[in-house]
């Protein structure tokens, strides 16, 4: 353990340590005995002095021309650019998932640095003609000042990165709160501000618990914004500190994602996005697709075909170039898998693959479980309704398109759906008719790409998106201008110009 690097807090522009000295261990979900690193837990008073650092930063920062803030942030790009395979083989080690995914994940922070570093020089406004003569009328945005990130594990550099770069570009200044099981990754990413010469306060990380950091830090009156990703328990915790003061509240939460494969799909085609969508990041991710809903012409077919291709994936350690599925997160996250297996055993659904955590020489370290496919779901079952957060895909059966939209909808979350047709008319009719924040058509419920919204409806989100010009709307705030050069007194909507 001696050997074992230390990390620290970063706040200031200063790497130190939390104040009364605790640390915790960061383990590899693959091999849990592997520690990757010895990091600070910190406590409420780590919390203030991010705070009061990031508070005395925006001062300097807000006034730094937007163009000048983007070449910081266009920097950031380069150097992630640069140390790519680095950063992604240790996430790998950190999270679980695949090399492949974990490149993936620092080319998304890259494609935002990139894209926000572009915003410099636009933030476009609006401007007008007034009702008056001789008067001037425009918006600006302005930025908000000290903003609150609470982050996920399962997009390590790429959620804080949706957060940091539209935040900074704008000229807010950032205390980022990365989650338990990554803060390498989110030390990796300061490391890398760090470099291109964001100026000291600027971006904060102080890493530790929800509890003895997370909490303090959305509920402190000189946090401005919270933009949080996680679960909609906790997202629901976050909402309740900001309303007393009204401050703003940015929410990214669960998702319960189906695709809709109907009777004139490609089913082949339909299997390989449905095997993404269910097992890509072992299903831990907001936009997995844990509940397909195929057409019953169809039914047979894809399930023998999808059974066969989930049992065929090679489950272990995501550094492996052969793997395509890693590890859970943690042993509560395979509790969890393995007690809603358990739980859709129990409501009568058909066990079709896996259902089992792996547990012979090659996994006994770390968090595996079995790819599960359930067949003959109910759609009001546990399993097809409760976020799992896991290796577990529900086939539901349905009649026709209207039902399948109407077993899509019914769910309390709203983040991403699928359709796989042949038919326009069913595409466009499920595009519009799904209440999510997401629609594909012929791909699975996973992909995003940054320079469009990212959110979700009803219990995955409150109104706003990440990423796109969206973003833009979570850390700045509208100002509308109106400058009279007439020299005299004139009343909008009073007075009447008649020549
Ligand atoms: P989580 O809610 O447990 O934790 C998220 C963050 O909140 C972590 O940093 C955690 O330390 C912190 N936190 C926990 N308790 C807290 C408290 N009481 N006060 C303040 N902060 C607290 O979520 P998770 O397990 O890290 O991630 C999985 C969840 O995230 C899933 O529900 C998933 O759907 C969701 N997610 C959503 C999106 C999206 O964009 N909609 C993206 C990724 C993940």
């Amino acid at each position: 353990m001696s050997d074992t690097r230390v990390f620290h807090n970063f706040i200031n522009g200063e790497w130190v340590e939390a104040k009364f000295r605790k640390t915790f261990e960061n383990k590899n979900p693959a091999d849990a005995r592997e520690v990757l690193g010895i990091f600070q837990k910190s406590d409420p008073e780590d919390v203030k002095l991010a705070i009061d650092a990031a508070k005395e930063a925006y001062k300097k920062w807000r006034l730094v021309p937007a163009p000048k803030r983007a070449e910081i942030i266009f920097k950031v790009a380069e150097i992630l650019v640069k140390k790519k395979e680095n950063f992604a083989r240790q996430m790998t080690a950190e999270m679980g998932k695949i090399l492949k995914e974990t490149r993936g994940d620092v080319q998304e922070a890259i494609d935002m640095s990139y894209y926000m570093a572009g915003e410099g020089r636009r933030q476009f406004g609006q401007t007008t003609p007034s009702e008056l003569p001789d008067k001037f009328m425009m918006s600006l945005r302005q930025p908000l000042g000290v903003c609150a990130m609470i982050t996920p594990w399962n997009f390590p550099m790429a959620i804080p990165s949706w957060k940091l770069m539209p935040a900074l570009v704008l000229g807010n200044t950032v205390v980022f709160k990365p989650a338990t099981d990554t803060p390498l990754s989110a030390v990796n990413l300061a490391r890398v501000c760090d470099e291109a010469g964001v100026p000291p306060g600027v971006l904060n990380l102080v890493t530790g618990s929800g509890s003895a950091v997370g909490t303090p830090l959305m509920s402190s009156k000189d946090v401005k914004v919270v933009s949080f990703t996680g679960s909609t328990e906790v997202g629901r915790k976050v909402s309740q500190a900001c309303a007393p003061d009204f401050r703003h509240v940015h929410l990214e939460m669960g998702g319960k994602n189906a695709i809709m494969v109907m009777d004139d799909a490609k089913v082949d085609l339909a299997v390989e996005g449905v095997l993404w969508g269910g097992f890509g990041t072992t299903g831990q991710r907001c936009t997995a697709t844990s509940r397909v809903i195929v057409h019953k012409k169809v039914l047979k077919e894809f399930t023998q075909k999808y059974v066969e291709r989930a049992k065929a994936l090679k489950v272990g350690n995501g550094l492996d170039p052969e793997v395509e599925m890693g590890p859970s997160i943690n042993q509560s996250q395979l509790d969890t898998v393995t007690e809603y297996v358990k739980i859709g055993i129990e409501e009568g659904a058909e066990l079709l693959c896996g259902g089992k955590r792996l547990e012979s020489e090659l996994y006994k370290f770390g968090f595996f479980h079995q790819p599960t496919v359930f067949g003959n779901v109910d759609p009001k079952m546990r399993i097809a309704q409760e976020e799992i957060f896991g290796p577990v895909v529900s086939i539901i059966p349905c009649d026709n398109l209207e039902h399948a939209i109407q077993i899509c909808n019914d769910t309390i979350y709203g983040l991403s759906a699928s359709i796989y047709t042949s038919s326009i008319k069913s595409a466009f009719t499920a595009m519009r008719d799904t209440y999510t924040g997401i629609f594909y058509v012929n791909a699975p419920t996973i992909g995003a790409e940054v320079h469009l919204p990212f959110g979700g409806t009803n219990h995955t989100g409150n109104g706003h998106r990440e990423a796109g010009t969206a973003a833009l709307d979570v850390f700045s705030e509208w100002k509308a201008i109106y400058i009279d050069f007439s020299e005299r007194l004139q009343k909008a909507q009073i007075d009447q110009i008649v020549e």
